[in-house]
């Protein structure tokens, strides 16, 4: 990786490229910034800048050359500091240059090994930085790939399992009055083994979609919507339960609506869902913490034994029957996918038998 050296022409870069060409490393030198990123842009590990070059519209160039940069880098700056007195314009644009970058100081004279190693470090840092965007990559790659399979195999699926769904009931309205009761049961299984196989491949795909590669950072919404939106969708197990719902302050969040939605909707489903022989009560909140949201989603029903407690947001995993209670064990790991994507963390306190409390963070 080559080094790219703003300095005014003469002694200073002179000196700069004999001291990196003991390290075989390559250099080249402009004389301003507009030069420095046109060579900058056709490849470099790292930016040694002389103070005396750091004019104001050089800081103002690189500051936008910087902005504009994808997120994964963060191009290393070496800056060598005036030897005398540094003036307070000269001390102002290196510390400008400083909030925008990674820059380190070094102070003149410098001695040729100082700046070999701040060069080498800048180096590695560099190539870190490449190493993560292309794991980076490999993971939008195999998260589009998931999404993709995921897709095609729920719609694939879909075709076949609506057919044995409509040839069933043909053969319960057809051939009914001639199975005997067997025949009957058997039939009944067939039918609700596709109806549950279809609710599979919808969360599945609800799962795949979930991407959980954070992106562009959304706008700030009211929670309060997405957890109404939520507890409309639940109104009918809301009712027959009899659940009391209990909503604290919610406050403005930096999270897209549908996402949200989906967290409240399977927390507090399933708060209803695994409810103790009384009225379900169900306590939703928000409080700051360590400058995140910190959401709780609480209720007081049959609890989470301690060894299970990490399992439950895997795929598919549940800890009961389906007849016991109806689900595919697909919702907690939605939510787990989702919560990641925002570099949030969601996990469960509970005591067995008393209760559950969710919580999950979302960054402020
Ligand atoms: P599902 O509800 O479809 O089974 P989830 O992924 O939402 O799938 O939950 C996984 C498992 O975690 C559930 O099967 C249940 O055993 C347990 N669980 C989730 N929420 C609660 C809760 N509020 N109280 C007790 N157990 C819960």
């Amino acid at each position: 990786m080559r080094v790219v050296i703003l300095a005014p022409v003469g002694r200073d870069a002179q000196l700069l490229a004999a001291t990196l060409a003991v390290l075989k490393m390559e250099s080249e030198t402009a004389a301003d910034a507009e030069i420095l990123l046109v060579k900058v842009e056709e490849g470099a590990g790292a930016v040694i800048i002389v103070e005396e070059a750091l004019k104001a519209d050089n800081v103002k160039a690189l500051a936008e050359w910087l902005t504009s940069q994808p997120p994964w880098s963060d191009m290393p700056f070496i800056v060598l500091t005036s030897s005398g007195r540094p003036t307070p314009q000269s001390e102002r644009r290196a510390h400008e240059l400083q909030t925008l970058g990674n820059v380190t100081l070094i102070e003149r004279p410098v001695r040729p090994e100082t700046v070999q190693t701040a060069v080498r470090a800048a180096l590695r840092a560099r190539q870190r930085q490449y190493e993560m965007r292309s794991r980076q990559e490999e993971l939008i790659r195999a998260n589009a790939d998931l999404e993709q399979f995921a897709h095609s195999a729920s719609h694939d699926l879909r075709e076949p399992i609506r057919s044995i769904s409509v040839y069933t009931e043909l053969i319960q309205k057809q051939y009914g009055q001639s199975l005997d009761h067997k025949g009957a049961e058997y039939l009944g299984f067939v039918r609700s083994g596709a109806a549950r196989m279809e609710t599979l491949l919808e969360d599945l795909l609800a799962y795949a979609q979930a991407s959980s590669i954070p992106d562009e950072i959304p706008d700030a919404i009211d929670a309060r919507d997405p957890l109404d939106a939520a507890l409309e969708n639940l109104a009918g197990s809301i009712q027959d339960s009899r659940a009391h719902i209990e909503i604290g302050e919610m406050p403005l969040v930096r999270i897209r609506p549908g996402h949200l939605q989906q967290l409240f909707q399977n927390l507090v489903g399933n708060a209803i869902k695994y409810k103790n022989a009384g009225r379900p009560h169900v306590r939703v909140a928000a409080r700051t913490e360590d400058g995140r949201w910190v959401f709780s989603v609480e209720d007081n029903g049959i609890g989470i034994a301690e060894e299970y407690k990490e399992t439950i947001f895997g795929i598919f995993k549940r800890l009961h029957t389906n007849q016991a209670y109806s689900g595919t064990g697909m919702g907690l790991a939605i939510c787990q996918r989702v919560v990641e994507r925002y570099r949030g963390r969601i996990w469960v306190e509970s005591h067995p038998g008393r209760g559950s409390t969710f919580f999950f963070t979302i960054p402020r």
